[in-house]
């Protein structure tokens, strides 16, 4: 991601919490994780919350969510996911990350279980901010070593695949972590449908090049433009 002011949440961290937990519980609903796999967290002043190890989503309370530091220090009975340090090293790498969702999404994972990472072959491949995801090398969970495989595989983007795992996305807030999640989950599935039936054409690179520029103004009326920012779409003509 490109130099951008950090996120700023809310003071109030219970209104933070309940979102992380909001969060975490569209995952199974959205069919985008099972059981107790994944974990969601979002960034603080010092640090960020992030969802206990091994709790089902239901179990979830506000008391339950565990705060870490950036130096990865925790306190009190309550375990952090095992996956705390990719929350705090996407953090570090990523300043206008807000919040991290890690989940197995089904079809991001069957593609993760063939390291396979998603081309262009569709246009959308630039929700997660480049011109492809990428799949990282395979590194067991909850460690250092995937970690920094997942920085690896990160690049300048804001989502990749972890081999033989699931998939990890970040947004501004947790409502963008989300939707990257969900983004990825339905690339990977028009990929896997794409490759049924041979190679996809792939888009090139300037054609990407291009998409990702649109994608700046894309979504945002007239008004919502910055100085010298225009719309990089043909525009109707405006006559009341
Ligand atoms: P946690 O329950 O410790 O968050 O782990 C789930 C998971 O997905 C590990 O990769
Ligand atoms: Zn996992």
């Amino acid at each position: 991601m490109t130099a951008q002011t950090q996120p700023v949440f809310p003071k109030d961290a219970d209104a933070l919490r309940a979102e992380v937990i909001e969060t975490a519980r569209a995952l199974p609903k959205l069919g985008l994780t099972k059981g107790t796999s994944g974990n969601v967290s979002a960034r603080t002043e010092d640090g960020f919350l992030i969802t206990p190890s091994g709790t089902p989503y239901e179990d979830l309370t506000e008391e339950k969510i565990v705060a870490v530091d950036m130096q990865g220090c925790y306190r009190g009975d309550i375990l952090p996911s095992s996956e705390w340090r990719m929350h705090l090293d996407f953090y570090l790498a990523k300043p206008g990350c807000g919040a991290v969702v890690h989940c197995h999404s089904p079809r991001a994972t069957a593609l993760a279980c063939h390291r396979k990472g998603i081309p262009a072959f569709h246009y959308m491949v630039a929700l997660a901010g480049g011109d492809r995801i990428d799949c990282s090398r395979y590194e067991s969970f909850g460690t250092r070593a995937l970690s920094e495989a997942m920085i690896d595989a990160l690049g300048d983007r804001n989502a990749c695949l972890l081999a033989n795992h699931g998939q990890i996305a970040g947004g501004a807030t947790l409502k963008k972590a989300l939707s990257v999640a969900e983004g990825v989950e339905d690339l990977a599935d028009q990929y896997l449908s794409a490759l049924a039936i041979g190679q996809p054409v792939i888009l090139d690179a300037a054609e990407m090049a291009d998409i990702l520029k649109k994608f700046k103004t894309y979504g945002k009326q007239a008004g919502d433009l910055k100085d010298g920012q225009s719309a990089a779409f043909e525009l109707p003509k405006r006559v009341g």
